[in-house]
């Protein structure tokens, strides 16, 4: 999705001498310890969906392909046990029939877990959960490369460097996650005719009595591409709404208040596995698909100036820049997309984003920026060669933080 990536990255520079499949978590604590023995680097990956080069073999070596690690169980605690390589539609699908919903899911549900708590962060689930950091995990089984040849739990805070962390720290096997009891949930399509009174709206789904599972919004110029299950009128700006089916008729009701219209009501599940869908990058993943002559760039930023001064926002690059929004439990989220000129035009943004109070997350680089002193203290004793991941960790991006989530 990034231009700047595609010409520092173009598909093909960077490949690994092996593709390994292991069969099962004791496979995997094997393979690194022969790795690690004949200094190998390793590069996991699971359904390979991440969009910022994390899983780019840098050095070659090993991709280790966790993808046929994928048991899940439903423990009597109500949370869920998934091997690495188990999709978050397997996990969600084996969750519901046993009465439960995940916490989470990225709108890449095709995913893995093991990729999503590695390289993910938010998602369906977020306006309630908030993100990976926050308490989704309750433990993982982790292969460290320190030539060890062991699997360890870990649980609690001890957690934190191994979650969005690109695998630097070690490899996760199996992950332990939160659920909660199964609600009905309903997927609603809702249009405004401008955007005040779209976020005015969206700003007051907070106060519904069941938090909605995910509330999306677009400007015109990214609704003509969204893959609805309904015609969308292309002038107008869409609201797409998860929510617990109870709740719909007062939706409805702010929906009507706010100046806008309720377009459908979907209580088919499937329909509010295609609303998420339609969140977070693919609206913009959509726009660029159907634009390949305009090379488009897109930005992750957060903070309530989204729905107060969006034209503040859009001033911070030149030409035509669009929102597609999120809604977070405190704030709204959106990435912006705009066209690209060059690396530096995009870089000189940020500081113009943060002068203006948003959080930026620039999806244009590939270390890790989450707690990075944290992960490079743990990779000194969990892999001490620096064979895990190799190029990703780096104490200059030390600085940089993530989009809040507050
Ligand atoms: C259009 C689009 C929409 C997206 N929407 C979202 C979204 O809503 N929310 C979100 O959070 N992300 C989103 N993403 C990013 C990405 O799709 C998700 O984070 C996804 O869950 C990653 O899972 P994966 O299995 O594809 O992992 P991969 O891409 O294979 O790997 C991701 C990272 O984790 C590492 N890794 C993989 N498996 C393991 C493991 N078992 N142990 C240790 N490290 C491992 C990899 O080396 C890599 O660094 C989106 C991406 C795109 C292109």
């Amino acid at each position: 999705m990034s231009p700047v990536l595609m010409e520092k990255v173009p598909p093909g520079k960077y490949v690994a001498d092996a593709a390994v499949r292991p069969r099962t978590t004791e496979d995997v604590a094997a393979i690194l310890a022969i790795a690690y023995a004949h200094d190998v680097p390793v590069t996991p990956r699971g359904a390979g969906t991440g969009n910022y080069g994390q899983a780019t073999p840098f050095d070659g070596g090993i991709l280790l392909d966790l993808r046929a690690l994928d048991d899940i169980t439903v423990n009597d605690t109500g949370t869920i046990t998934a091997g690495a390589g188990a999709r978050l539609t397997s996990i969600d699908t084996v969750g519901r029939a046993a009465g439960r919903d995940v916490w989470l899911f990225p709108s890449t549900k095709h995913s893995t877990i093991g990729g999503f708590l590695a390289g993910g962060s938010v998602g369906t689930g977020t306006i309630e959960h908030g993100t990976t950091t926050d308490g989704f995990v309750v433990a993982a089984t982790v292969a460290p490369m320190d030539g060890s040849g062991e699997l360890r739990t870990v649980t609690g805070d001890a957690l934190t460097p191994y979650v969005h962390t690109y695998g630097v720290t070690g490899i996760v096997v199996e992950a332990e996650i939160r659920t909660d009891p199964r609600r009905d949930w309903t997927a609603v399509y809702a249009e405004f005719p401008t955007y005040p009174q779209t976020v005015a709206v969206h700003r007051r789904l907070t106060g519904l009595p069941v938090l909605p599972r995910l509330a999306s919004a677009d400007e015109p110029a990214l609704v003509p591409t969204l893959t609805a299950s309904v015609a969308l009128d292309p002038a107008a700006f869409s609201l797409r709404v998860i929510a617990e089916a109870g709740t719909v008729p007062e939706l409805e009701h702010l929906v009507r208040d706010g100046g806008g219209r309720t377009v459908a009501v979907r209580t088919d599940y499937a329909e509010t596995d295609r609303l998420s869908g339609m969140s977070y990058n693919h609206p913009v993943w959509f726009l660029q698909r159907a634009h390949p002559d305009r090379t488009l760039f897109h930005m992750e930023i957060g903070g309530t100036v989204l729905w107060d001064d969006p034209d503040a926002v859009r001033a911070t690059y030149p030409g035509d820049v669009h929102l597609h929004l999120e809604l977070f439990r405190h704030s709204p989220g959106a990435m912006l997309v705009a066209s690209y000129e060059s690396a530096a035009a995009v870089e000189s943004g940020i500081a113009r984003m943060e002068a203006i109070g948003l959080d930026v997350h620039s999806p244009h680089q590939w270390y890790v920026d989450r707690n990075p002193e944290l992960a490079i203290a743990t990779a000194a004793t969990t892999d001490p060669k620096g064979l895990l991941n190799p190029g990703k960790l780096s104490a200059s991006t030390a600085a940089r933080v993530n989009i809040g989530v507050r």
